[in-house]
């Protein structure tokens, strides 16, 4: 790790970082130093990389340390000299803020400290620059209480206990006879530090450190230590956050929004984060710090005028009084006001995102802390998607990513039923944090949320800590905070429906009771949160499903544009049929005929047809059968008209069909005129093993052809039925737990035999197709020879994953849990799919198959084909379309899109360094083509002067020759003369 760079700094409009770092520096980290390159102020400070998180973990605190101490004390100096302060100096103290960021954002969940620098003697010198005592002695006991929680582990001994930090408070205020905090006296303060520092001591055993590099190791550690605390930890399970991650570490130069009347501390957001309107919103408090804003100790004031006038009608609070007492930021420091304002939409367009931000005007000046993309509802997610597209702000492929497929969910939700609401009887009110409509019992303890299957947590405040019981939750319930409170922030995020800040609720968590509107309620009661008006009412009110239509529609358009696969359904009824088909599905990719048989009726013939002893006995209850099932049939090819309808064979095992109990056992026995007993012996025979693996799918129609035969023929029927009242209805009649081809084959020829046969007595034809479901290995392995009688292939990944993995579906709740807890698996298989090993069989089938088959139609239709990332794979596998529930249509055809997208971008990728790689090997021909001449060049040059030499030395030694010869003759006629 020698040279590897481990913290980077950023102030005074420069930054060793940008906001294309998030990995390393973590989002926060990316972002200051983004907002410092972009002329945003921001305090000045340093990042300690997700790297060195990563390396504490494995290697502690020992290594972690000595790794970055170097650069950390340069970081500090470097602050240090930005701020004009000294960290430790007794006069002029530099104070830190120490605090998380990892990758993506988790808030709330991992640990702050702010102050820290001060101690006894920086307390004077503190007290004398600002000329402010009381601000001093402020910043310093929140410091010791932040310390002390987070750092040296002061924390309540039980959930009844309230924080022993607040309780200290408590009974100041109390010994003092006071209300608010803002009354405490100076000395006040001093008692409360000494008080706090005392019970520090008693309970943790921990003396205060009055050492600033002491308490800024420590904090920087306890930050580390909590990216792996039980909220951190269950937050990256609930948004698939690797732990591997790790977090980042910012240190940064504090800035006081509690310097007095002159300063201020808030949270906005550029778009509403609940409705997604395009309106300027937030909370701040005058004379605070950060904390307060979110943890609903005070009751926070609005940014905007608008806003402010919005929540004083919810809080039933006049105007004369708003404004007196709750002012807005726009009308209390209009000029700090205009440049935040400014500020929030340079962000906003800068990153093209909603910006969730953080700032503190600190004696009149504005200082920004953060700003990351907010965490939203689904219909505020989708709603700034289109917005922004419509603004022109980003384009229709980054619309649609920016929409998380499995948040559309929250859109399907129910919603109230208006009368029933209007019936309703409102107790109070409260802020409607986070939008959607929630009935349920009230809980008063996050992890008492399973008590009941619908629940509402009711809190007086919510903290981290409470993130398990609020997923579990229908709806949140505070008496305490804000719009940007905890419980609000986090429900939005979840999509669940919170109501926050209903000020006149009195909680009691030892009595377990809530009095609201001067009626005492008690765990278990019935209560209804309306989270769109923040109303909060008695008992359930019915609700109904909601209506999907501006944004979302076009956004769903938008999708099937960019999308090449289709969704379709899996449904067995009229009904679901045609709510999968208003939600957009272009057929069904698998109706379970078994469904069909359940109801009235049809379960008594069909089991007279399973109990009969011999073929001619199953023939007459199959007659019986026949009309009930072409109906069925009908109702659903009419809803699913001009689309294609796959109908798979009958497939369970019979003995899920025969009566178990002792009066349906006397009622078949009534019905076929046997004994009780034989009806017993009959149900115990047909008991297997492992009935996954036994006497079910086309083995039932290999062993019984006759029940194929009736399937068969009231598929065509039905069709030929709609046909003549000019309803074209398209059957494809699939084949299921194929593993062989010859038992495809015969149960093919069992289908067309029959189909022609009814073709020849009505005289007509319909279009249809056979085909086979792929969920047995061997089938995948062979679907060369499968595709030689399918005409068409259907993933049926439940059933392929279950073999593939020889995990029984029925029984692998025993230790699925387990492998997913101790990391053995990374998700729940038959939820995500499986890429690696069910993926390559699924590739390994649909290569041979397309073999056999080049136009072969490849669907899946297990539980998969809804789940977003197992609908990008198939989309790399070229499938023609995906099939789920009707209710996860919506989210298909979003996923598709995006599948494509993705993979369009992949293609382009992939070309791009293609031809990279072919710019890169022709360069390196070139020049080892140049090599070649240059040596063959230097060669030929060596020999041509080697000739030319070997030339020269001829031509000297003729020219020798010749000079001798002259002379010669010279000489000859000189004696001559
Ligand atoms: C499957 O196995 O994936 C499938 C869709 O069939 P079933 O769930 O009915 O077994
Ligand atoms: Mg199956």
């Amino acid at each position: 790790m020698g040279n590897v760079k481990n913290v980077y700094l950023f102030g005074d409009k420069k930054a060793d970082g940008d906001a294309s770092m998030k990995n390393l520096l973590g989002g926060k980290g990316a972002n200051l130093a983004e907002m410092n390159l972009i002329g945003v102020p921001v305090p000045p400070g340093f990042t300690i990389t997700t790297e060195v998180c990563t390396l504490y973990n494995e290697k502690g605190r020992d290594y972690a340390v000595s790794l970055i101490k170097d650069e950390v004390e340069q970081a500090v100096a470097d602050v240090e000299k930005m701020t004009g302060t000294k960290f430790g100096d007794a006069n002029n103290p530099c104070l830190l803020s120490v605090r998380s960021g990892a990758r993506a954002s988790m808030p709330g969940m991992m640990d702050t400290v702010l102050n820290l620098g001060l101690n006894d003697a920086a307390i004077e010198g503190i007290s004398k620059k600002t000329n402010n005592e009381r601000f001093a002695w402020d910043s310093y006991r929140r410091f010791v209480q932040m310390y002390g929680d987070v750092v040296l582990g002061m924390k309540p001994e039980s959930k009844e206990d309230i924080d022993p930090f607040e309780e200290i408070i408590e009974k100041i205020k109390e010994e003092k006879n006071i209300e608010n905090d803002n009354e405490l006296s100076i000395n006040d303060l001093k008692e409360m530090v000494k008080r706090f520092k005392a019970a520090v001591k008693a309970q943790t055993g921990h003396i205060f450190p009055d050492d600033p590099w002491e308490q800024l190791w420590g904090a920087i550690m306890a930050v580390f230590d909590s990216w792996m605390n039980d909220r951190a930890i269950y937050y990256r399970k609930l948004n698939d956050i690797p732990a591997e991650w790790g977090t980042a570490v910012n240190v940064q130069a504090m800035v006081f929004g509690n310097m007095g009347a002159n300063s201020a501390t808030g949270v906005a957001f550029t778009r509403d984060a609940g409705t997604g309107e395009n309106i300027f919103n937030g909370e701040y408090l005058i004379d605070a710090q950060g904390e307060d804003v979110v943890a609903g100790i005070r009751t926070p004031q609005q940014i905007t005028i608008e806003g402010s006038k919005r929540w004083a009608v919810l809080a039933d609070v006049n105007e004369e009084e708003r404004a007196a007492k709750y002012p807005s930021l726009e009308e209390a420091m209009p000029k700090i006001y205009a440049e935040l304002n400014a500020t929030q939409n340079n962000l906003e367009l800068h990153y093209k995102d909603m910006q969730d931000l953080e700032f503190t005007v600190q004696d009149g000046k504005l200082w920004m802390l953060q700003t990351r993309s907010g965490k939203r509802t689904g219909a505020a997610m989708v709603k700034i998607a289109m917005d922004m597209y419509k603004e022109g702000m980003i384009n229709e492929k980054e619309a649609l990513l920016r929409v998380e497929a499995n948040k559309l969910d929250e859109l399907l939700h129910p919603v109230f039923d208006k009368d029933a609401l209007a019936s309703g009887k409102i107790l109070t009110k409260g802020l409607p944090a986070s939008p959607g409509a929630a009935t349920g019992q009230i809980v008063f303890f996050a992890d008492e949320c399973e008590k009941f299957e619908n629940s509402i947590l009711v809190r007086i405040e919510t903290s981290p800590e409470d993130l398990e019981g609020m997923n579990i939750a229908n709806g949140i319930l505070t008496a305490r905070g804000g719009m940007t409170s905890h419980a609000a922030v986090v429900a939005r995020g979840m999509g669940k429906c919170c109501v926050s800040g209903a000020g006149s609720l009195k909680i009691d968590y030892k009595k377990r009771t809530m009095i609201a509107d001067g009626n005492k309620f008690k765990e278990g009661d019935w209560i209804s949160l309306n989270g769109t008006t923040g109303e909060i009412l008695e008992d359930k009110i019915a609700t109904i499903k909601p209506e999907l239509s501006g944004d979302f529609g076009e956004l769903m358009t938008l999708a099937d544009k960019h999308s090449v696969m289709l969704v379709r359904t899996n449904a067995d009824t009229p009904h679901d049929s045609q709510v999968a088909r208003d939600f957009g599905a272009q057929g069904i990719g698998l109706c379970r005929t078994e469904h069909m048989f359940f109801e009235g009726e049809k379960i008594i013939a069909m089991r007279e047809m399973i109990l009969a002893d011999d073929e001619a006995g199953r023939r007459d209850a199959l007659a019986k059968l026949l009309p009930l099932q072409r109906t069925d049939f009908e109702g659903i090819f009419q809803a699913m008209h001009d689309l294609p309808v796959t109908v798979r064979l009958l497939d369970p095992p019979l003995h899920e069909f025969v009566p178990h109990d002792e009066k349906g056992q006397k009622e078949m026995a009534k019905v076929m005129g046997v004994t009780v007993d034989t009806i017993k012996e009959k149900v115990e025979s047909l008991s297997e093993f492992n009935p996954m693996l036994g006497h079910r799918g086309c083995r039932l129609g290999n062993t019984y052809p006759e029940i194929t035969e009736m399937q068969s023929r009231a598929i065509i029927e039905a069709a030929l039925n709609l046909k003549v009242q000019g309803i074209t209805a398209k059957p494809e009649i699939m084949i299921p737990l194929t593993g062989t081809k010859k038992e495809l084959k015969m149960q093919e020829e069992i289908v067309r035999e029959i189909a022609e046969k009814v073709f020849e007595e009505r005289n007509d034809r319909i279009d249809y197709m056979v085909g086979t479901m792929i969920e047995i290995p061997r089938a995948a392995l062979t679907a060369d020879e499968i595709a030689e009688s399918a005409e068409f292939f259907s993933f049926g990944t439940n059933d392929l994953t279950q073999m593939t993995f020889g995990y029984s579906r029925d029984d692998a709740g025993k230790f699925l849990p387990v492998y997913l807890d101790k990391g053995i698996l990374d998700n729940d298989p038959f939820q995500v799919l499986d890429q690696t090993g069910v993926g390559s069989l699924m590739k390994i089938a649909v290569e041979k198959g397309r073999k056999t088959r080049p136009n072969i139609k490849i669907g899946i239709c297990g539980e998969h084909g809804g789940e977003p990332s197992s609908v990008e794979f198939c989309n790399t596998l070229g499938f023609g379309y995906v099939s789920c529930s009707p209710f996860r249509v919506p989210i298909a055809r979003l996923a598709a899109a995006h599948a494509n997208i993705k993979q369009g971008a992949w293609d382009a990728e992939t070309t791009k360094e293609n031809l990279k790689e072919s710019a890169k090997n022709i360069g390196n021909a070139i020049s080892s083509e140049y090599e070649v001449v240059e040596k063959e060049a230097k060669k030929m040059a060596k020999k041509a002067r080697k000739e030319a030499e070997k030339e020269l030395k001829k031509l000297k030694s003729e020219a020798k020759n010749i000079i001798s010869k002259f002379e010669d003759e010279i000489k000859n006629l000189k004696k001559k003369k």
